[in-house]
Protein backbone atom coordinates (compact mmCIF):
# COMPACT_ATOMS: atom_id res chain seq x y z
CA UNK A 1 0.00 0.00 0.00
CA UNK A 2 1.08 3.75 -0.51
CA UNK A 3 -0.27 6.22 1.31
CA UNK A 4 -2.55 9.59 -0.38
CA UNK A 5 -2.29 12.68 1.17
CA UNK A 6 -2.52 13.64 4.61
CA UNK A 7 -4.90 15.73 6.19
CA UNK A 8 -3.59 17.04 9.65
CA UNK A 9 -6.22 18.14 12.11
CA UNK A 10 -5.12 19.97 15.58
CA UNK A 11 -6.29 22.91 17.54
CA UNK A 12 -3.05 25.27 16.55
CA UNK A 13 -1.81 25.41 13.26
CA UNK A 14 1.86 24.73 13.08
CA UNK A 15 2.48 28.68 13.20
CA UNK A 16 0.68 31.34 15.19
CA UNK A 17 -0.76 34.53 13.15
CA UNK A 18 0.15 37.80 14.88
CA UNK A 19 -0.41 41.26 12.82
CA UNK A 20 2.64 43.85 13.17
CA UNK A 21 2.18 47.65 13.61
CA UNK A 22 0.74 48.20 10.32
CA UNK A 23 -1.95 45.79 10.87
CA UNK A 24 -0.88 42.74 8.28
CA UNK A 25 -0.75 39.49 9.73
CA UNK A 26 2.65 37.56 9.61
CA UNK A 27 2.87 33.89 10.71
CA UNK A 28 5.03 33.26 13.32
CA UNK A 29 6.97 29.87 13.96
CA UNK A 30 6.46 27.20 16.45
CA UNK A 31 9.18 24.77 16.68
CA UNK A 32 7.62 22.12 18.74
CA UNK A 33 8.92 18.36 17.80
CA UNK A 34 5.92 17.72 16.44
CA UNK A 35 5.77 20.23 13.63
CA UNK A 36 9.22 19.37 12.77
CA UNK A 37 8.49 15.63 12.23
CA UNK A 38 4.39 16.21 10.62
CA UNK A 39 5.14 19.26 8.89
CA UNK A 40 7.10 17.57 6.18
CA UNK A 41 4.97 14.93 5.77
CA UNK A 42 2.13 17.66 5.02
CA UNK A 43 4.48 19.60 2.83
CA UNK A 44 5.99 16.76 0.59
CA UNK A 45 2.96 14.66 0.06
CA UNK A 46 1.05 17.48 -1.01
CA UNK A 47 -1.38 17.37 2.35
CA UNK A 48 -2.86 19.90 4.54
CA UNK A 49 -3.16 21.47 8.18
CA UNK A 50 -6.31 22.15 9.68
CA UNK A 51 -6.27 24.57 12.85
CA UNK A 52 -6.99 27.31 15.00
CA UNK A 53 -4.43 30.67 13.87
CA UNK A 54 -3.90 31.40 17.01
CA UNK A 55 -5.91 34.69 17.00
CA UNK A 56 -9.20 35.64 15.29
CA UNK A 57 -9.77 37.18 12.66
CA UNK A 58 -12.90 39.38 12.29
CA UNK A 59 -13.14 38.80 8.65
CA UNK A 60 -13.48 35.67 7.68
CA UNK A 61 -12.36 35.67 4.44
CA UNK A 62 -8.94 37.23 5.42
CA UNK A 63 -6.37 35.33 3.71
CA UNK A 64 -3.36 33.49 5.93
CA UNK A 65 -0.05 35.12 4.96
CA UNK A 66 1.93 33.10 2.97
CA UNK A 67 5.25 32.16 4.92
CA UNK A 68 8.33 34.56 5.39
CA UNK A 69 11.05 34.39 2.68
CA UNK A 70 14.01 33.91 5.21
CA UNK A 71 11.81 31.23 7.54
CA UNK A 72 13.98 28.25 7.42
CA UNK A 73 11.41 26.38 9.35
CA UNK A 74 9.48 23.01 8.30
CA UNK A 75 6.21 24.54 8.04
CA UNK A 76 7.47 27.49 5.67
CA UNK A 77 6.99 24.98 2.77
CA UNK A 78 3.06 24.93 4.11
CA UNK A 79 1.24 27.29 1.50
CA UNK A 80 -1.46 28.91 2.46
CA UNK A 81 -3.59 27.47 0.04
CA UNK A 82 -3.01 24.14 2.28
CA UNK A 83 -4.00 25.47 5.49
CA UNK A 84 -7.33 25.71 6.40
CA UNK A 85 -7.91 28.20 9.17
CA UNK A 86 -10.41 27.25 11.81
CA UNK A 87 -12.54 30.30 13.19
CA UNK A 88 -14.80 30.28 16.10
CA UNK A 89 -16.54 32.94 17.85
CA UNK A 90 -14.23 34.19 20.61
CA UNK A 91 -16.52 33.29 23.51
CA UNK A 92 -16.96 29.90 22.03
CA UNK A 93 -13.40 28.98 21.73
CA UNK A 94 -12.31 30.51 25.09
CA UNK A 95 -15.28 27.96 26.60
CA UNK A 96 -13.78 24.75 24.56
CA UNK A 97 -10.11 25.71 25.07
CA UNK A 98 -9.96 27.05 28.55
CA UNK A 99 -13.46 25.50 30.60
CA UNK A 100 -13.88 22.34 28.86
CA UNK A 101 -10.04 21.12 27.57
CA UNK A 102 -7.76 23.17 30.00
CA UNK A 103 -10.12 22.82 33.09
CA UNK A 104 -11.80 19.66 32.54
CA UNK A 105 -10.12 17.01 30.06
CA UNK A 106 -6.75 17.88 31.53
CA UNK A 107 -6.98 17.09 35.28
CA UNK A 108 -9.01 14.57 34.66
CA UNK A 109 -7.04 12.22 31.83
CA UNK A 110 -3.99 13.16 34.57
CA UNK A 111 -6.52 10.91 37.25
CA UNK A 112 -6.77 14.49 39.02
CA UNK A 113 -10.53 15.30 38.90
CA UNK A 114 -10.71 17.13 41.99
CA UNK A 115 -9.39 19.76 40.25
CA UNK A 116 -11.74 19.31 37.09
CA UNK A 117 -14.99 20.96 37.07
CA UNK A 118 -17.96 19.45 34.86
CA UNK A 119 -19.51 22.15 33.69
CA UNK A 120 -22.55 21.53 30.58
CA UNK A 121 -21.72 24.81 29.19
CA UNK A 122 -18.47 23.79 28.96
CA UNK A 123 -19.11 20.96 27.39
CA UNK A 124 -21.95 21.57 24.70
CA UNK A 125 -18.85 24.25 23.54
CA UNK A 126 -16.96 21.90 22.96
CA UNK A 127 -19.09 19.69 20.46
CA UNK A 128 -19.55 23.22 18.70
CA UNK A 129 -15.86 23.76 18.38
CA UNK A 130 -15.46 20.25 17.26
CA UNK A 131 -18.28 20.12 14.85
CA UNK A 132 -16.18 23.15 13.20
CA UNK A 133 -13.23 21.41 13.36
CA UNK A 134 -14.69 18.41 11.77
CA UNK A 135 -16.97 20.80 9.05
CA UNK A 136 -13.21 22.67 7.96
CA UNK A 137 -11.79 18.89 7.77
CA UNK A 138 -14.47 18.06 4.99
CA UNK A 139 -13.88 20.77 2.98
CA UNK A 140 -10.12 20.16 3.40
CA UNK A 141 -10.89 16.78 2.37
CA UNK A 142 -12.72 17.63 -0.68
CA UNK A 143 -10.20 20.07 -2.11
CA UNK A 144 -7.56 17.19 -1.54
CA UNK A 145 -9.67 14.60 -3.58
CA UNK A 146 -10.38 16.94 -6.24
CA UNK A 147 -6.67 17.59 -7.03
CA UNK A 148 -5.97 14.24 -6.39
CA UNK A 149 -8.02 12.86 -9.26
CA UNK A 150 -6.70 15.31 -11.36
CA UNK A 151 -3.47 13.71 -10.81
CA UNK A 152 -2.28 10.57 -12.34
CA UNK A 153 -2.15 8.20 -9.87
CA UNK A 154 -6.09 8.68 -9.20
CA UNK A 155 -7.94 6.46 -7.11
CA UNK A 156 -5.01 4.74 -6.14
CA UNK A 157 -4.50 6.84 -2.87
CA UNK A 158 -6.86 7.18 0.02
CA UNK A 159 -6.72 10.51 1.93
CA UNK A 160 -5.53 9.81 5.44
CA UNK A 161 -6.91 12.18 8.20
CA UNK A 162 -4.93 12.32 11.20
CA UNK A 163 -6.77 14.15 13.94
CA UNK A 164 -4.32 15.24 17.42
CA UNK A 165 -4.96 15.15 20.86
CA UNK A 166 -7.64 15.94 23.56
CA UNK A 167 -9.66 19.02 22.15
CA UNK A 168 -10.52 16.84 18.94
CA UNK A 169 -11.61 14.01 20.48
CA UNK A 170 -15.65 13.70 18.98
CA UNK A 171 -14.47 15.02 15.75
CA UNK A 172 -13.33 12.01 13.68
CA UNK A 173 -16.67 10.42 14.19
CA UNK A 174 -18.75 13.14 12.62
CA UNK A 175 -16.13 13.66 9.75
CA UNK A 176 -16.60 9.66 8.80
CA UNK A 177 -20.25 10.01 9.31
CA UNK A 178 -20.27 13.17 6.14
CA UNK A 179 -17.49 11.05 4.21
CA UNK A 180 -19.58 8.12 3.83
CA UNK A 181 -22.89 10.74 3.12
CA UNK A 182 -20.61 12.34 0.56
CA UNK A 183 -19.41 9.00 -0.93
CA UNK A 184 -15.79 10.03 -0.36
CA UNK A 185 -13.38 7.40 1.15
CA UNK A 186 -10.80 7.73 3.29
CA UNK A 187 -8.83 6.84 6.46
CA UNK A 188 -8.89 8.19 9.56
CA UNK A 189 -6.07 7.92 12.79
CA UNK A 190 -6.41 9.77 16.01
CA UNK A 191 -3.28 10.43 18.64
CA UNK A 192 -3.75 11.49 22.27
CA UNK A 193 -0.63 13.13 23.21
CA UNK A 194 -1.74 12.86 26.92
CA UNK A 195 -3.07 9.49 29.05
CA UNK A 196 -5.93 7.95 28.75
CA UNK A 197 -7.29 7.31 32.34
CA UNK A 198 -8.45 3.93 33.41
CA UNK A 199 -11.87 3.48 33.56
CA UNK A 200 -13.05 3.96 37.03
CA UNK A 201 -11.86 8.10 36.44
CA UNK A 202 -12.90 8.44 33.18
CA UNK A 203 -16.34 7.55 33.77
CA UNK A 204 -16.69 10.49 35.95
CA UNK A 205 -17.17 12.57 33.10
CA UNK A 206 -20.55 12.46 32.70
CA UNK A 207 -20.33 12.47 28.81
CA UNK A 208 -17.96 9.67 28.33
CA UNK A 209 -19.65 7.56 26.20
CA UNK A 210 -19.55 10.53 23.52
CA UNK A 211 -16.18 10.76 23.75
CA UNK A 212 -15.41 7.27 23.23
CA UNK A 213 -18.23 7.21 20.46
CA UNK A 214 -15.82 10.02 18.94
CA UNK A 215 -12.67 8.29 18.99
CA UNK A 216 -14.43 5.34 17.92
CA UNK A 217 -14.83 6.93 14.42
CA UNK A 218 -11.26 6.24 13.72
CA UNK A 219 -9.45 3.88 12.34
CA UNK A 220 -6.57 3.83 14.25
CA UNK A 221 -6.23 5.31 17.88
CA UNK A 222 -2.82 5.92 19.04
CA UNK A 223 -1.29 6.19 22.67
CA UNK A 224 1.40 6.99 23.67
CA UNK A 225 2.21 3.86 25.89
CA UNK A 226 0.13 0.04 26.32
CA UNK A 227 -1.12 0.92 29.69
CA UNK A 228 -3.53 4.01 27.72
CA UNK A 229 -4.31 1.58 25.33
CA UNK A 230 -5.65 -0.93 27.91
CA UNK A 231 -7.27 1.99 29.86
CA UNK A 232 -9.19 3.26 26.49
CA UNK A 233 -10.30 -0.49 25.43
CA UNK A 234 -11.37 -1.32 29.06
CA UNK A 235 -13.79 1.91 28.65
CA UNK A 236 -15.06 1.24 25.66
CA UNK A 237 -15.55 -2.75 27.07
CA UNK A 238 -17.10 -1.01 30.37
CA UNK A 239 -19.02 2.06 29.00
CA UNK A 240 -20.21 0.99 25.58
CA UNK A 241 -20.62 -2.71 25.87
CA UNK A 242 -18.28 -3.19 22.65
CA UNK A 243 -16.55 -6.48 22.27
CA UNK A 244 -12.83 -5.90 22.68
CA UNK A 245 -9.76 -7.89 22.36
CA UNK A 246 -7.22 -7.06 25.14
CA UNK A 247 -4.01 -8.83 23.56
CA UNK A 248 -4.72 -7.53 19.81
CA UNK A 249 -5.83 -4.12 21.46
CA UNK A 250 -8.58 -4.39 19.00
CA UNK A 251 -12.35 -2.85 19.99
CA UNK A 252 -15.24 -3.74 17.84
CA UNK A 253 -17.55 -1.04 17.18
CA UNK A 254 -20.58 -0.06 14.96
CA UNK A 255 -19.65 -3.14 12.27
CA UNK A 256 -16.29 -1.95 12.36
CA UNK A 257 -12.69 -2.96 13.95
CA UNK A 258 -10.59 -0.22 15.56
CA UNK A 259 -7.05 -0.82 15.92
CA UNK A 260 -5.79 0.63 19.24
CA UNK A 261 -1.92 1.03 19.47
CA UNK A 262 1.13 2.09 21.89
CA UNK A 263 2.99 4.84 19.40
CA UNK A 264 5.70 6.15 21.93
CA UNK A 265 6.64 10.01 20.71
CA UNK A 266 10.32 10.73 19.87
CA UNK A 267 12.40 13.74 19.80
CA UNK A 268 14.31 15.67 16.86
CA UNK A 269 17.61 13.47 18.44
CA UNK A 270 20.00 14.73 15.68
CA UNK A 271 18.86 18.49 15.81
CA UNK A 272 19.30 18.42 19.75
CA UNK A 273 22.85 16.93 19.54
CA UNK A 274 23.41 19.23 17.35
CA UNK A 275 22.10 21.96 19.51
CA UNK A 276 23.95 20.79 22.09
CA UNK A 277 27.59 20.49 20.16
CA UNK A 278 27.21 24.24 19.03
CA UNK A 279 25.79 26.35 22.18
CA UNK A 280 27.95 28.29 24.54
CA UNK A 281 28.17 27.63 27.91
CA UNK A 282 25.91 29.39 29.65
CA UNK A 283 26.38 28.00 33.89
CA UNK A 284 29.47 29.57 35.04
CA UNK A 285 29.56 27.32 38.17
CA UNK A 286 31.24 25.14 40.43
CA UNK A 287 28.53 22.97 41.56
CA UNK A 288 26.51 20.34 40.31
CA UNK A 289 23.65 21.48 39.31
CA UNK A 290 20.14 19.80 39.32
CA UNK A 291 18.22 20.51 36.44
CA UNK A 292 14.06 20.69 36.39
CA UNK A 293 12.08 21.61 33.29
CA UNK A 294 8.69 22.17 33.12
CA UNK A 295 5.35 24.37 32.71
CA UNK A 296 4.18 25.16 35.47
CA UNK A 297 1.56 22.69 35.85
CA UNK A 298 0.32 20.56 38.75
CA UNK A 299 0.73 17.56 36.94
CA UNK A 300 4.62 17.86 36.49
CA UNK A 301 5.22 17.65 40.40
CA UNK A 302 6.97 20.78 41.22
CA UNK A 303 5.87 21.11 45.06
CA UNK A 304 7.20 17.31 45.71
CA UNK A 305 10.52 18.04 44.35
CA UNK A 306 11.00 21.16 45.61
CA UNK A 307 10.01 19.49 48.93
CA UNK A 308 12.27 16.44 48.43
CA UNK A 309 15.41 18.82 47.49
CA UNK A 310 15.01 20.41 51.02
CA UNK A 311 14.88 16.59 52.09
CA UNK A 312 18.22 16.18 50.43
CA UNK A 313 20.09 18.99 52.29
CA UNK A 314 18.62 18.08 55.52
CA UNK A 315 19.40 14.21 55.47
CA UNK A 316 22.86 15.10 53.60
CA UNK A 317 24.16 18.50 54.64
CA UNK A 318 27.49 17.60 52.58
CA UNK A 319 25.64 18.61 49.64
CA UNK A 320 24.99 22.10 50.69
CA UNK A 321 27.31 25.02 48.76
CA UNK A 322 27.94 21.87 46.07
CA UNK A 323 24.64 21.28 44.60
CA UNK A 324 22.46 23.80 43.05
CA UNK A 325 18.82 22.86 41.86
CA UNK A 326 17.76 24.71 38.54
CA UNK A 327 14.15 25.01 37.77
CA UNK A 328 12.71 26.88 34.79
CA UNK A 329 8.78 27.03 35.26
CA UNK A 330 6.93 28.05 31.69
CA UNK A 331 4.34 30.09 32.33
CA UNK A 332 1.36 28.47 31.16
CA UNK A 333 -2.15 28.53 31.25
CA UNK A 334 -2.08 32.16 33.47
CA UNK A 335 -6.00 32.56 32.66
CA UNK A 336 -6.81 29.50 35.12
CA UNK A 337 -6.87 29.70 38.90
CA UNK A 338 -5.26 26.93 39.48
CA UNK A 339 -2.72 27.60 37.71
CA UNK A 340 -2.30 31.09 39.28
CA UNK A 341 -2.63 29.16 42.65
CA UNK A 342 0.40 27.13 41.82
CA UNK A 343 2.43 29.92 40.83
CA UNK A 344 2.10 31.77 44.56
CA UNK A 345 2.69 28.32 46.09
CA UNK A 346 5.85 27.95 44.13
CA UNK A 347 7.23 31.51 45.05
CA UNK A 348 6.55 30.65 48.56
CA UNK A 349 8.63 27.41 48.80
CA UNK A 350 11.45 28.60 46.87
CA UNK A 351 11.43 31.75 48.96
CA UNK A 352 11.28 29.62 52.35
CA UNK A 353 13.72 26.69 51.10
CA UNK A 354 16.22 29.16 49.89
CA UNK A 355 15.84 31.47 53.28
CA UNK A 356 16.29 28.28 55.44
CA UNK A 357 19.54 27.38 53.93
CA UNK A 358 21.17 30.16 52.00
CA UNK A 359 24.80 31.11 52.60
CA UNK A 360 26.50 34.34 51.80
CA UNK A 361 27.70 32.27 48.67
CA UNK A 362 25.22 29.97 47.65
CA UNK A 363 21.79 29.76 46.76
CA UNK A 364 20.21 26.17 46.85
CA UNK A 365 17.57 26.92 44.24
CA UNK A 366 17.93 28.99 41.32
CA UNK A 367 14.44 29.64 39.98
CA UNK A 368 13.50 30.88 36.61
CA UNK A 369 9.81 31.63 36.20
CA UNK A 370 9.98 32.34 32.28
CA UNK A 371 10.41 30.30 28.89
CA UNK A 372 14.74 29.61 27.71
CA UNK A 373 15.46 29.65 24.34
CA UNK A 374 16.27 26.32 22.42
CA UNK A 375 20.51 27.38 22.65
CA UNK A 376 19.92 27.49 26.04
CA UNK A 377 18.13 24.69 26.82
CA UNK A 378 20.43 22.87 25.12
CA UNK A 379 23.32 23.74 27.37
CA UNK A 380 21.46 23.29 29.89
CA UNK A 381 20.34 20.21 29.72
CA UNK A 382 23.98 19.10 28.57
CA UNK A 383 25.90 20.64 31.37
CA UNK A 384 23.62 19.65 34.21
CA UNK A 385 24.63 16.50 36.74
CA UNK A 386 21.31 15.29 37.07
CA UNK A 387 17.80 16.05 34.90
CA UNK A 388 15.06 15.51 37.36
CA UNK A 389 11.55 14.80 35.76
CA UNK A 390 9.14 14.36 38.19
CA UNK A 391 6.04 14.79 37.13
CA UNK A 392 3.23 13.41 39.54
CA UNK A 393 1.49 12.10 35.85
CA UNK A 394 2.85 13.14 32.35
CA UNK A 395 1.37 11.49 29.04
CA UNK A 396 5.45 11.09 27.92
CA UNK A 397 7.28 13.94 29.03
CA UNK A 398 10.12 15.37 26.10
CA UNK A 399 12.22 16.95 28.94
CA UNK A 400 13.33 13.80 29.66
CA UNK A 401 14.06 12.42 26.24
CA UNK A 402 15.80 16.19 25.20
CA UNK A 403 18.06 15.87 28.54
CA UNK A 404 19.37 12.64 27.37
CA UNK A 405 20.01 13.85 23.57
CA UNK A 406 22.18 16.59 25.06
CA UNK A 407 24.39 14.67 27.61
CA UNK A 408 27.38 15.00 25.27
CA UNK A 409 29.90 15.05 27.42
CA UNK A 410 31.90 12.68 29.00
CA UNK A 411 31.14 11.63 31.86
CA UNK A 412 27.62 11.95 31.24
CA UNK A 413 24.98 13.32 34.23
CA UNK A 414 22.02 11.16 35.62
CA UNK A 415 18.50 10.71 34.37
CA UNK A 416 16.01 10.41 37.54
CA UNK A 417 12.73 9.74 36.26
CA UNK A 418 9.03 9.42 37.84
CA UNK A 419 7.04 6.09 37.07
CA UNK A 420 3.79 8.00 36.19
CA UNK A 421 5.51 9.65 33.09
CA UNK A 422 5.03 8.06 29.69
CA UNK A 423 9.10 8.57 29.34
CA UNK A 424 9.25 6.71 32.88
CA UNK A 425 7.73 3.18 31.12
CA UNK A 426 10.37 2.81 28.35
CA UNK A 427 13.72 4.55 29.54
CA UNK A 428 14.43 1.74 31.62
CA UNK A 429 17.64 2.84 32.35
CA UNK A 430 16.88 5.93 34.08
CA UNK A 431 16.90 5.95 38.09
CA UNK A 432 12.79 5.61 38.21
CA UNK A 433 11.67 8.17 41.55
CA UNK A 434 8.19 7.93 42.59
CA UNK A 435 7.17 11.93 43.65
CA UNK A 436 4.70 11.07 46.28
CA UNK A 437 7.63 9.40 48.40
CA UNK A 438 9.55 12.96 49.73
CA UNK A 439 12.28 11.16 51.62
CA UNK A 440 12.89 8.21 49.64
CA UNK A 441 13.12 10.79 46.44
CA UNK A 442 15.71 12.58 48.39
CA UNK A 443 17.59 9.08 48.69
CA UNK A 444 17.30 8.84 45.12
CA UNK A 445 18.78 12.44 44.68
CA UNK A 446 21.59 11.48 46.75
CA UNK A 447 22.54 8.28 44.53
CA UNK A 448 21.93 10.03 41.44
CA UNK A 449 25.05 12.56 42.94
CA UNK A 450 27.19 9.84 44.16
CA UNK A 451 26.97 7.49 41.16
CA UNK A 452 30.23 5.88 39.56
CA UNK A 453 31.47 7.12 36.68
CA UNK A 454 31.11 3.52 34.70
CA UNK A 455 27.44 2.92 35.88
CA UNK A 456 26.66 6.71 34.36
CA UNK A 457 27.94 5.73 31.51
CA UNK A 458 26.16 2.55 31.11
CA UNK A 459 23.20 4.09 31.36
CA UNK A 460 23.40 6.98 29.41
CA UNK A 461 24.32 4.95 26.59
CA UNK A 462 21.58 2.80 26.48
CA UNK A 463 19.16 5.95 27.27
CA UNK A 464 21.02 7.56 24.13
CA UNK A 465 20.55 4.85 22.22
CA UNK A 466 17.34 4.17 22.07
CA UNK A 467 16.08 8.12 21.62
CA UNK A 468 18.34 8.41 18.83
CA UNK A 469 16.44 4.92 17.24
CA UNK A 470 13.69 6.19 18.44
CA UNK A 471 13.12 9.95 17.59
CA UNK A 472 10.12 11.77 16.03
CA UNK A 473 10.38 10.63 12.50
CA UNK A 474 10.19 6.99 13.53
CA UNK A 475 7.25 8.01 15.72
CA UNK A 476 5.64 9.57 12.48
CA UNK A 477 6.52 6.44 10.17
CA UNK A 478 5.20 3.77 12.86
CA UNK A 479 1.46 5.99 12.99
CA UNK A 480 1.36 5.65 8.93
CA UNK A 481 2.82 2.04 9.70
CA UNK A 482 0.11 1.37 12.00
CA UNK A 483 -2.63 2.95 9.85
CA UNK A 484 -1.47 0.57 6.99
CA UNK A 485 -0.19 3.57 5.26
CA UNK A 486 3.24 3.03 4.75
CA UNK A 487 5.37 1.42 1.81
CA UNK A 488 6.88 -0.99 3.68
CA UNK A 489 9.88 -3.70 2.02
CA UNK A 490 7.26 -6.46 3.14
CA UNK A 491 4.76 -5.12 0.89
CA UNK A 492 6.88 -4.34 -1.94
CA UNK A 493 7.94 -7.97 -1.45
CA UNK A 494 4.01 -9.29 -1.77
N1 LIG B 1 10.41 24.01 26.33
C1 LIG B 1 10.51 25.19 25.65
N2 LIG B 1 10.94 26.31 26.29
C2 LIG B 1 11.27 26.32 27.60
C3 LIG B 1 11.17 25.10 28.29
C4 LIG B 1 10.74 23.97 27.63
O1 LIG B 1 10.20 25.23 24.46
O2 LIG B 1 11.64 27.35 28.15
C5 LIG B 1 9.96 22.81 25.60
C6 LIG B 1 10.82 21.60 25.83
O3 LIG B 1 11.96 21.65 25.00
C7 LIG B 1 9.88 20.46 25.49
C8 LIG B 1 8.50 21.02 25.78
O4 LIG B 1 8.68 22.42 26.03
O5 LIG B 1 9.97 20.11 24.13
C9 LIG B 1 7.82 20.37 26.96
O6 LIG B 1 7.32 19.12 26.58
P1 LIG B 1 6.94 18.01 27.65
O7 LIG B 1 6.49 16.81 26.92
O8 LIG B 1 8.09 17.76 28.59
O9 LIG B 1 5.77 18.64 28.52
P2 LIG B 1 4.42 19.40 28.11
O10 LIG B 1 4.72 20.84 28.31
O11 LIG B 1 4.09 19.03 26.71
O12 LIG B 1 3.42 18.92 29.13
Amino acid sequence: TSSGSMIVVSNRLPFVLQRNKDGKLIRKASAGGLVTAVAPVVVNGNGLWVGWPGIHLEDPLEPIPESDPNDITPTAGLKSDKVVSVRIDPKIFNSYYNGCCNEIFWPLFHSMPDRATFKGEHWRNYVIANKEFARCTMKALKSVVKSDSTSASAGQNIPLIWVHDYHLMLAANWIRQSAEEEGIACKLGFFLHIPFPPWDIFRLFPWSDEILQGMLGCDMVGFHITDYCLNFVDCCQRNLGCRVDRKNLLVEHGGRTVRVRPLPIGIPFDRFVELAEKAPKVLSTTQKIILGVDRLDYTKGLVHRLRAFESLLEKHPEHKENVSLLQIAVPSRTDVKEYQDLKEEMDQLVGRINGRFTTPNWSPIRYIYGAVSQDELAAFYRDSAIGLVTPLRDGMNLVAKEFVACQISTPPGVLIVSPFAGAGETMHEALICNPYEITSAAEIIHRALTMPEDERILRMNYLRRREKLNDVNYWTRSFLSAMGSLATQDDHDD
